[in-house]
C-alpha cells in the first residue's frame, strides 16, 4: 500500500504543535507495517538544511505551479525522517514559504497552502508515484481531493487514489474570503451557498477536506464524539454529522524513541520505572536552571504549551491568587497570546521564588521540564488528543487535566477510579471548566504528593500506561483500507 502523508508541519524539521509530532512519528510505524509511505511538507526557511541533510533533487528541477493564473517556481528537496528509511519531500517555493515562520497572518496565507496542495500533486506526477491514499491533515491540505478529482482528473495515474482527512483541531478551519476560490481556480459552484467550500459565507479549506475525502478521522475517540456537538464543533458539527458514518477517532501515539526517560539525550540524568532516583536529580537540575530553590517536599508543576485560549489559561488566571497560596513551584514554557504571556511574566516577576516562565519555543527545555517536574498541568477547554500528558505519564510526571477529548482518554483520575475500588489512576482530572474546579484538582494532586506511597503508585500507573504508536498505526492502516474499498 502506498501512502502520501501531506501536512504543514513535521517534527523535527518544522513544528509549532502536536501535528508535527504526529507527522514525524506515524510514518515510521507505518513503514514497519509494510506501508510504502512518503511525507510531503513545505520547505520553510526555518528548516536547517545542513543539520537534517536535505538534498536538492536536480533530476526533478523546476516545476511551475499555477496560482490565480500565474506560474510559481517550485523545487524539491528530500531527506530521511530521522531513525527511519522514510523519505520526506520538501516543497520549495521561496515566494511563499520563506517567511520566517510557519504560519502568517499575511494577505496571501490562503495562496501559500493552495500552492502546497497543487505542488504535491505535480511532484507526484514528476516522481511517477501515485499513492493509494493521500493522507491529508488539517485545513492546510483540505483542497487536495478537489485538485486531484477536478483539476488533475485528466491524469489517469490518480484514478485509484483515495483520501483520508485527519482533523487535529477543529478550531482552525482555513477560513478565507471567497476570493480564495479564484486563486485555486476551482469550479465556482463550490463557493455558492451550500457549496463544498462555502462555509458561513466564507471559503473553508477544512469543509472541503471533510466533504470530499473518502474517510475522515480525528485524533481521539472522545474528541470524535465531542466535535459532533455545537459546544465543541466550532460550527463544523453539521458538516461532520453529514459524514458521520465515515468519521472515526484514532488516538495519537507518542514517539517512544524521542520521549524515553531511559535514553533521552536532552536530559542530564536517565531514569526508568525501576529506579526514580535520577528523576529527583533532573528536578534539582531544572530548578538550578530556573533559579528556584530545590526542596524535595515541594512539588514542581510544569506547563508546556501554546499560550492560547483553547488551553484553559483563563482558568488559571481566574484562580491565580488561591493557586499561589498552595505549596508548589511553577515552571512554565510557552508562547502565544499577549494576555497569557503577560500573566505568566507577572507571576515570574512578582513571585520569583515560586514561578519561572520562559516565553518561547524550546524542545530541550520541554524535555527537561517533563523529566524534572512532579506534575504537569493541562486545563484545556478542548483537547483533540494532547501529547504532553502522554509524555508526562512516561516520565513519571503526574498529569492534572481537564477531562475532555484525548485528555479524558489517557488520564484516569486517581480518586475517581478509587471510588470504584481500583488503584489504577494515573493522574488527576476535573470536569467543569471553572477556576475552582481546577484549583480543587491541583489541591488533590498536592495532597497525594504528600503521601509518598500513594504518589509512587500514581507515578507507576502512569509509567506503565501504553501510549505507543503501534496500536494506532494499525488503526490508520485500517482507515486507509476502508478509503480504498470505498473508492472501488
Ligand atoms: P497542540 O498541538 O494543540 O499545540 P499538543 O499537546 O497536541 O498541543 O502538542 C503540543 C506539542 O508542542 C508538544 O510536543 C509540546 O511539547 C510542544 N510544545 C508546545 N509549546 C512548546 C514550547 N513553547 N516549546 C517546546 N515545545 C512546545
Amino acid at each position: 500500500m502506498k501512502v502520501a502523508i501531506v501536512a504543514s508541519e513535521c517534527a523535527p524539521f518544522a513544528k509549532t504543535g502536536g501535528l508535527a509530532d504526529v507527522v514525524g512519528a506515524l510514518p515510521k510505524y507505518l513503514a514497519e507495517l509494510g506501508v510504502d509511505v512518503k511525507v510531503f511538507i513545505p520547505k520553510y526557511d526555518s528548516i536547517d538544511e545542513k543539520k537534517f541533510n536535505l538534498r536538492f533533487m536536480d533530476d526533478i528541477g523546476e516545476t511551475k505551479v499555477r496560482i490565480a493564473g500565474f506560474p510559481r517556481s517550485v523545487y524539491l528537496h528530500t531527506a530521511k525522517l530521522p531513525q527511519s528509511n522514510v523519505d520526506v519531500y520538501f516543497i520549495d517555493c521561496r515566494e511563499y514559504f520563506y517567511r520566517g515562520k510557519i504560519y502568517t497572518e499575511q494577505w496571501d496565507e490562503d495562496e501559500r497552502f493552495i500552492l502546497l496542495n497543487k505542488a504535491v500533486i505535480e511532484i507526484c506526477q514528476r516522481l511517477q508515484w501515485a499513492p493509494d491514499v493521500f493522507h491529508c491533515n488539517d485545513w492546510q491540505t483540505g483542497l487536495m481531493p478537489f485538485f486531484v478529482k477536478e483539476s488533475y482528473s485528466w491524469d489517469r495515474m490518480f484514478d485509484d487514489s483515495t483520501f483520508l482527512y485527519s482533523i487535529h483541531n477543529i478550531g482552525y478551519q482555513g477560513r478565507f474570503s471567497k476570493d480564495a476560490l479564484a486563486k485555486a481556480e476551482l469550479n465556482p459552484e463550490h463557493i455558492q451557498f451550500g457549496g463544498a467550500l462555502e462555509f458561513e459565507d466564507s471559503f473553508s479549506m477544512m469543509k472541503g477536506g471533510i466533504l470530499n475525502s473518502e474517510v475522515i478521522n480525528t485524533v481521539s475517540e472522545t474528541y470524535a464524539h465531542e466535535v459532533l456537538t455545537p459546544e465543541y464543533g466550532a460550527g463544523m458539527q453539521d458538516v461532520l454529522r453529514f459524514r458521520q458514518s465515515d468519521f472515526f477517532g484514532v488516538l495519537n501515539g507518542i514517539d517512544t524513541d524521542e520521549w524515553n526517560p531511559e535514553t533521552d539525550t536532552l536530559i542530564p540524568f536517565h531514569f526508568s520505572k525501576n529506579d526514580l532516583s535520577n528523576k529527583k536529580k533532573n528536578k534539582q537540575f531544572l530548578l538550578e536552571k530556573t533559579s528556584l530553590k530545590f526542596d524535595e517536599n515541594v512539588p514542581v508543576i510544569g506547563i508546556i504549551s501554546r499560550l492560547v485560549a483553547q488551553k484553559g489559561f483563563d482558568l488559571i488566571a481566574d484562580e491565580i491568587h488561591d493557586l499561589m497560596t498552595l505549596k508548589a513551584q511553577w515552571v512554565i514554557l510557552g508562547s502565544g497570546e499577549a494576555n497569557f504571556e503577560q500573566l505568566f511574566t507577572i507571576m515570574n516577576r512578582v513571585l520569583p521564588n515560586k514561578c519561572w516562565t520562559y516565553l518561547g519555543f524550546s524542545n530541550e527545555l520541554a524535555h527537561l521540564i517533563e523529566a524534572g517536574a512532579d506534575m504537569f498541568l493541562m486545563p484545556s477547554h478542548y483537547e483533540p488528543c494532547g501529547l504532553n500528558q502522554m509524555y508526562s505519564l512516561r516520565y513519571g510526571t503526574v498529569p492534572i487535566v481537564r477531562k475532555t477529548g484525548g485528555l479524558a482518554d489517557t488520564v484516569k483520575d486517581w480518586h475517581e477510579v478509587q471510588s470504584i475500588g481500583q488503584n489504577t489512576g494515573n493522574g488527576f482530572s476535573f470536569i467543569e471548566a471553572t477556576g475552582p474546579a481546577l484549583y480543587a484538582a491541583v489541591k488533590r494532586a498536592i495532597d497525594s504528593f504528600n503521601i509518598p506511597d500513594e504518589w509512587k503508585k500514581i507515578q507507576m500507573n502512569g509509567m506503565n500506561s501504553d501510549n505507543s504508536w503501534e496500536a494506532s498505526a494499525q488503526k490508520y492502516v485500517q482507515l486507509y483500507e476502508r478509503a480504498i474499498t470505498k473508492r472501488r
